[in-house]
């Protein structure tokens, strides 16, 4: 049959107009309904009308294109005769649901209508036909509810109103002194529905339309509307989906699951989407409407026999009792059952990919619903992957494609158990994954003690300093109440892959109290909270973990990335122990090594505070002497655990102030060390304190003021790499200069440099190998980097300072303020998460063009947190970096990432030349 208009696509019967691939047309649902249609699977007959007629709808003052009425009444006829039922025929009457559907699964965001074509005559009819008077009348008053909320729009008054229908079924259930919807008569439900309609009378001033032609327009323009409600624009600004991309509407002939014991509706996935292992699984209710699945008001019953007993059994269910009380569809239907696993065995060759199904069963007939590919967890979506690319469903690149790389932080972290209740009192920034739970401490010391004594605490700070470090290194997790995703907090939780919650506002923390108040609750030091690092969940007590476990499946996956990335992989890491973690993740070197927290280890803060507050260079020198062995120590170690591979050393950038001695107590002790008055040194500390310390004495600036402390640092490595090149070990350090902006800055450093270089060489009499190269952080270096690049080996791109200031934002202020600016639009996202591709990407272009213009082979990286974001990993690929860099627990993020980077990469050259 010749198709009734060009915006509408019918299937069912042997028909099927529309095809999978038309889900912008279509819908996600509308396009697998007409797919499975074209399978000729049992999917209820209908019609989908497309996209184009939603953008139409409102660019026309809610008028439909020419015909389109037309073409639904003929549409309608279709489906009457392909079920021989009629619409709005009392003697059989045909009823539909008017469902959205947008070409991505936008979950509970629209609008459907459910029972359509029911009135005062047809209920009569179907009360007839099914034999089942309690079913039809049920029905009615489902429908009068669903349309008089998502057409007549009839809402509670207030926010604190109650659903007035559900109002009037509850006041129904007291008089008759019964708890459930199901216990009240047939009686009931009649008074009901005229209690219904009078309430609609009352509030919208017109009846629940009889005829159902009314019915159905109404219905397919709420439909059309539901796309511009609130919750539906909320949803689209916080997934990027575009507002002109418009909902399908499908108009379907109703099954129904709720007829009698014969019936039943489910939902099925062809893997368990939790575990990703093979075989059907899902969830039916016996005798129930689709809705009654979701809402949860039932217990719903495993699909496959396997999987009910293992719930019953980790139920402590006996076999008797479990196969009596809740039989499971393979065994109260087992024709339906070989049926629907036929299907779905159908469906995901075809597809290619995990489906989840909607299905009903009408007096033992299986009906498809709907079926898409299913959302499932990280191990679920490797497993998955991987196992397709056994059974040559799909192959190796598609199958890289098929996991978000962020999901692969879940697989290397606990994660809170699904299932525990928990008891949110505070949100804050995601900073750092994991699900811990501890003690609450207020300081560093006290983390230490109480871990010493074998406790779990969770360190909570206004924010953290590098002072913090040894109180970090012993907590579970660590909560601050500011900063942002580069926080300090932020960076050094990440590095040590442990849970972090930065920029919790809604905390207030009183330390000398020892308390903190969130929602509207006081928790003491002492007292239990945990942390959600992926939401940024804060929670009462001790919330129920899962432990995370590297899988065969994961390790597979890994290595195809591994074959597919171009960019290569290094790791933020400033400890040996990091340096171990990062080689277990695949890390080909270190990307950026912070030797400021050497400079905090026991015994060394001291030294470090004596040469800060020296009072001339002699005074200086003599305190680096004492700093100098301990960190040639420490590049030892970690040269030594990368052997083989580069690493980036960056001499000190801190501030010097985040060194400072705060108390009196810590000048009196400084004061006996080196033997100066106690004041004098609190009046050179007060002379150092800065007010806008990021942008203050640090990075080179240091190294300018104090050569002394840069040449220290040199020498350490230096010698470090040279007495592991006569012990047969490759050391290959790159020095790191921060914060650099202008050519001559970066000449009279490396002089520095290559001066102490020459005087190791000579005493050892070996040539040493090492590269002189910088941190391009500060907007100007980006664009004097031609310049910079004639006398630097390497750039590495730190992202962190160079969006801080192209935005001229404070990177551990800024988080109180973006919030909104994400909110209103005005930012896609923080970008200090994300790299800008406008901005700082615009100026990571010039320096890049500038900077291999002049030195073709220049080693170009990126060590700001970006480098584990996988937007931004891809925009480093598309830029021609040479690797990336991140904390070592978001390597495989950022390797999975890179490989997709590739992927996309090949994939717009070959559309390009298809063009
Ligand atoms: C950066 O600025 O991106 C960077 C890596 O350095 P830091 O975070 O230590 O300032
Ligand atoms: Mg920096």
């Amino acid at each position: 049959m010749a198709r009734v208009h060009p915006e509408i696509y019918f299937f069912g019967g042997k028909v099927a107009e529309g095809r999978a691939s038309m889900r912008d047309l279509l819908g996600g649902k509308g396009a697998n309904l007409a797919e499975m249609a074209s399978l000729k699977l049992p999917v209820p007959p209908g019609f989908t009308i497309s996209t184009q007629v939603c953008n139409y709808f409102y660019d026309h003052k809610h008028k439909y294109p020419k015909g389109l009425e037309a073409g639904v009444a003929q549409s309608v006829v279709r489906i009457e005769k392909a079920l021989d039922k009629k619409f709005g025929n009392p003697a059989n009457p045909l009823l539909v649901s008017v469902r959205s559907g947008a070409r991505v699964s936008m979950p509970g965001m629209m609008d459907t209508v459910l029972n359509l074509g029911l009135n005062d005559a047809t209920v009569e009819g179907l009360a007839a036909a099914s034999g089942n008077p309690r079913f039809a009348w049920d029905s009615y008053r489902r429908f009068c509810q669903m349309y008089g909320d998502v057409v007549l729009k009839l809402k509670p008054e207030n926010q604190l109103d109650r659903d007035p229908f559900e109002e009037l079924i509850e006041q129904k259930k007291h008089r008759r002194g019964v708890a459930e919807d199901v216990q009240l008569s047939v009686d009931d439900l009649k008074e009901l529905v005229g209690e219904f309609r009078e309430l609609i009378r009352r509030r919208v001033g017109r009846d629940l339309p009889q005829d159902p032609k009314e019915q159905l327009w109404g219905a397919i323009g709420a439909v059309f509307d539901s796309w511009h409600n609130d919750r539906a624009i909320a949803y689209r600004k916080f997934n990027n989906i575009p507002g002109d991309w418009g909902t399908a509407v499908t108009v379907q002939a109703m099954v129904f699951g709720n007829l009698g014991d014969d019936c039943a509706t489910g939902v099925a996935f062809t893997r368990d989407p939790s575990t990703g292992e093979r075989g059907i699984y899902g969830e039916f209710l016996p005798n129930a409407q689709g809705e009654d699945v979701v809402a949860g008001i039932r217990t719903p019953r495993q699909i496959s026999l396997a999987a009910g007993r293992k719930s019953a059994a980790a139920n402590n269910v006996g076999e008797k009792q479990r196969a009596a009380q809740t039989p499971t569809l393979e065994e109260q239907f087992p024709a339906v059952y070989r049926e629907l696993l036929k299907i779905a065995a159908r469906l995901e060759k075809h597809f290619r990919d995990m489906q989840d199904m909607e299905f009903t069963i009408e007096r033992g007939r299986l009906f498809m619903l709907q079926t898409r590919g299913g959302k499932r967890t990280a191990q679920a979506a490797v497993r998955t992957a991987v196992e397709m690319v056994g059974e040559k469903l799909i192959d190796k690149r598609t199958a890289l494609t098929r996991v978000e790389p962020v999901q692969l932080e879940q697989l290397l972290h606990p994660r809170l158990d699904p299932k525990a209740q928990k008891d949110v009192i505070a949100r804050g920034l995601p900073a750092s994954p994991g699900a811990v739970s501890g003690a609450v401490v207020f300081s560093a010391d006290e983390a230490v003690t109480a871990h010493q004594s074998g406790r779990h605490v969770i360190l909570v700070r206004h924010e953290t300093s590098p002072e913090d470090i040894h109180g970090m290194q012993v907590a579970e997790g660590i909560l601050t109440a500011r900063g942002g995703m580069t926080s300090h907090a932020a960076v050094v939780a990440r590095g040590m892959g442990k849970c972090c919650v930065a920029g919790c506002s809604a905390i207030e923390i009183d330390y000398a109290a020892g308390v903190m108040h969130a929602g509207g609750r006081d928790i003491h030091r002492g007292e239990f909270i945990t942390l959600d690092g992926a939401t940024g969940e804060v929670m009462t007590g001790q919330v129920a973990t899962a432990q995370p476990e590297m899988s065969v499946f994961f390790r597979t996956f890994m290595n195809w990335a591994d074959k597919e990335r171009r960019l290569g992989l290094r790791a933020n890491a400033d400890t040996p122990v990091d340096a171990r973690v990062a080689l277990d993740f695949g890390a080909e070197g270190i990307g950026l090594c912070r030797t400021e927290h050497m400079f905090f280890g026991p015994g060394r803060i001291d030294a470090v505070r004596e040469m800060i507050l020296a009072e001339d260079s002699t005074q200086r020198a003599r305190a680096l002497e004492k700093i100098l062995p301990m960190q040639r120590g420490d590049f030892i170690k970690i040269l030594r655990a990368m052997a083989d591979k580069p690493v980036t050393i960056r001499l000190l950038d801190p501030p010097l102030h985040e060194f400072l001695p705060k108390t009196a107590e810590e000048i009196a002790k400084l004061a006996e060390i080196t033997g100066a008055d106690p004041e004098r040194l609190t009046q050179i500390r007060d002379s150092l304190e800065e007010f806008n310390p990021m942008l203050g004495h640090r990075g080179a600036r240091l190294g300018v003021s104090y050569p002394e402390i840069y040449k220290a640092q040199a020498r350490a490595i230096l010698e470090a790499a040279s007495q592991l090149r006569a012990e047969g070990v490759n050391a290959i350090p790159e020095i790191m200069l921060p914060l650099i902006g202008d050519r001559k800055e970066f000449d009279l450093l490396a002089a520095d440099i290559r001066e102490v270089a020459k005087e190791v060489a000579s005493r050892n009499g070996k040539k040493l190998h090492y590269t002189i190269g910088t941190m391009i952080e500060v907007p100007r270096a980006c664009i004097e980097a031609g310049e910079i690049a004639a006398v630097a080996d390497f750039f590495s791109f730190g992202t962190n300072d160079l969006t801080q200031m192209t935005y001229g934002l404070s990177r551990d202020d800024s988080s109180k303020f973006l919030g909104d600016y994400v909110a209103r639009g005005i930012y896609k996202k923080d970008p200090f998460q994300e790299l800008d591709p406008d901005g700082v990407g615009d100026l990571m272009r010039i320096a890049i063009e500038r900077g291999r213009k002049v030195k073709k082979n220049l080693k170009l990286g990126i060590c700001g947190e970006h480098g584990g974001d996988p937007a931004s990993v891809k925009l480093c690929h598309r830029l021609g970096l040479d690797y990336v860099s991140c904390s070592p627990y978001r390597l495989p993020v950022a390797r999975l990432a890179a490989a997709q980077a590739a992927i996309e990469s090949r994939k717009s050259k070959r559309d390009f030349k298809d063009v």
